[in-house]
């Protein structure tokens, strides 16, 4: 929860630590940032580090890249010397117990875990932009942000904090206290010109902000996120924050989220929310990142208890962080009556359909993709489809799995809601990291049941989901089929968009077999001009097993590859309620959709 009173009574003056974020000139990109660190040691090298990463996303950025001009002075303005000793820090030779750092930060990158600076706003994620001194996180840190222009508004989940430093800082800016530094690089921070609405649940308010033109309907997005806080607050018994933030970005083509503890940043394409598809998508987005604040935020596995910004933090459990979240980003819809059954279950079917295109699921499990993450969801190339599953997608799938086990083997008491409620209690309340080992516990206590067969084939393995199995208790069955009548053969290319270059061949393949590979560009269909947005239907004038001349650029020549077509993969994937349902099947339909469908 908040602040504690002996803190704010402690500062109403600058933090040992206080930042100043300045971008007097926007349209260079660059915040300019001064850090005051105070009571150091004269003669005693001071450190400072910048993080490699921001917890969320589990990828090293190497933000020092974009970090330039750095200068250190005492207070009497004279520099002071200083080197740097690795690629993320600075040692600086202090002479008094003030050093005055300044250097500036490039920031022109829209996602929501960078930073950018434009002529309309100024973003900033913590991580990427503060440094901060080894020994001193869990010290307050104070924060002044002055902003571009005086119009600018500012939006942040940090606590404002009006500053006594005798010099009127807060005149100009506006000023925040976070509790540590933890905190500081939790809380993204907007400047600039954006729509705000305010609403309360449980008498908390919550903020929703939005920068960017788009045709997003403002009304309906916070009376929907109104629905979907009211929601999770019922689901774990009330919400653990006393304010929250969501900070939307609207964007070219962008789609993106990062979740915090009083936060949440969320990057979404401007001009698609009148597809109801689409707004769909955008309210999953909001409720995925909001469910975080309990699963991934406040309950979170054991390896990220305390944060290593400076490298690395291994995990196996993201296919329950991120993976139990999106399954839950979609159950939280249904119960706000924000989606359909027979829409959640269209979405179940596609992501079926997703998992079953990715050859790497036999490749790759879910715990290896959690471990690897860092080096290789987040850095994607053309073998990934065939190495890699996402934890996101089959993490979703297993949780929903495990969601239907656990219901059936309890008869209908138990579920994946009991579970993570169950290790709300536990752990999260008090932000106690669990382990692997606790996590399954926990699992296993609400089935009432062994489920080491379940992890070891699921999350451990890579054995195929048997979907029919895990559905048959529920009434319910997988059905797969084409969308065409005269569906083509299989010849295993992918291309993104109209271009005509493969992006991947799916191993195995026919395509795959002869020596075509990704990067080739396709020319040819047996002596004839084909384009990757004609090649389904031109494809449809063969059969199964006849053999094709595909003629493709390879580096630069021209190849003829003479390939024999496979039979067509089914592309429609649903899941269909089964003729009769016995009262059992009924009864769990009914506890897991909260209807009966089909009747
Ligand atoms: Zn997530």
């Amino acid at each position: 929860m908040g602040i504690s009173q002996a803190s704010v009574a402690a500062l109403g003056q600058l933090g040992r630590q206080h930042f100043t974020v300045r971008m007097p000139e926007p349209a260079n990109h660059l915040f300019e940032v001064e850090l005051q660190v105070r009571e150091v040691q004269p003669q005693v090298p001071l450190r400072l580090r910048l993080p490699v990463w921001t917890p969320g996303s589990y990828l090293v950025r190497e933000y020092a890249r974009h970090l330039q001009e750095f200068q250190a002075e005492d207070e009497a303005g004279i520099p002071l010397p200083w080197r740097k000793t690795d690629k993320n820090t600075w040692q600086v030779q202090p002479r008094s117990p003030l050093v005055n750092i300044r250097y500036r930060v490039y920031a022109y990158e829209l996602t929501v875990r960078t930073n950018h600076l434009d002529l309309t706003h100024g973003y900033f994620n913590g991580a990427a932009l503060f440094l901060y001194v080894p020994g001193r996180e869990g010290e307050p840190h104070t924060l002044t942000v002055i902003p571009a222009k005086p119009d600018w508004r500012i939006a942040t989940s940090l606590r404002p904090c009006p500053l006594t430093d005798g010099e009127g800082t807060g005149r100009l800016g506006q000023s925040f206290l976070a509790e540590n530094y933890d905190e500081l690089v939790d809380s993204p921070v907007e400047v600039g010109l954006h729509r705000r609405e305010t609403f309360e649940v449980e008498g908390i308010p919550h903020y929703f902000v939005v920068w960017g033109e788009g045709n997003l309907d403002l009304a309906r997005a916070v009376a929907d996120t109104q629905q979907i806080v009211t929601t999770a607050a019922r689901f774990f018994g009330g919400l653990p924050y006393d304010r929250y933030w969501f900070i939307v970005h609207l964007s070219a083509g962008g789609f993106g989220g990062l979740e915090h503890k009083y936060s949440t940043t969320l990057n979404y394409s401007r001009l698609e929310f009148h597809q109801p598809e689409k707004y769909q998508r955008f309210l999953s987005l909001v409720a995925h990142e909001f469910f975080h604040t309990w699963n991934g935020k406040r309950l979170r596995p054991l390896a990220l208890e305390r944060f290593n910004y400076d490298q690395e933090n291994y995990l196996e459990c993201l296919w329950f962080c991120e993976g139990a979240t999106s399954y839950y980003e979609n159950i939280l819809l249904l119960r706000a009556g924000l989606l359909s059954a027979a829409d959640f279950l269209k979405i179940l079917a596609d992501q079926i359909k997703r998992l079953q295109q990715t050859p790497g699921r036999a490749v790759q499990s879910l715990s290896e993709a959690s471990f690897d993450t860092w080096i290789k969801l987040y850095r994607p190339h053309e073998n990934s489809l065939n190495s890699q599953v996402s934890y996101y997608l089959k993490g979703a799938l297993v949780c929903w799995l495990l969601d239907l086990h656990i219901r059936h083997c309890s008869a209908g008491q138990g579920s994946l809601d009991t579970a993570l409620q169950d290790l709300w209690q536990r752990f999260g309340k008090e932000e106690k990291g669990y382990s692997e080992s606790q996590l399954r516990e926990a699992l296993q206590a609400a089935a009432g049941a062994d489920l080491s067969q379940f992890f070891q084939d699921y999350v451990d393995g890579t054995v195929e989901l048997d979907y029919d199995f895990y559905l048959q208790p529920f009434g319910l069955s997988l059905k797969t089929s084409f969308s065409h009548p005269n569906p083509s053969p299989y010849l295993g290319l992918n291309f993104n968009g109209e271009s005509n270059r493969i992006s991947s061949v799916d191993m195995g393949s026919p395509a795959q077999q002869v020596g075509i590979w990704a990067g080739d560009e396709l020319v040819a269909l047996d002596g004839f001009k084909v384009s990757a947005a004609q090649l389904p239907d031109r494809l449809r004038a063969y059969q199964p097993h006849q053999v094709i001349c595909l003629s493709v650029f390879q580096a630069e020549q021209l190849k003829h590859f003479w390939i024999p077509l496979a039979p067509p993969r089914p592309d429609v994937y649903s899941l269909e309620v089964l003729p009769a349902l016995t009262p059992q099947q009924q009864h769990l339909q009914q506890g897991w959709l909260g209807v009966v469908l089909g009747f």
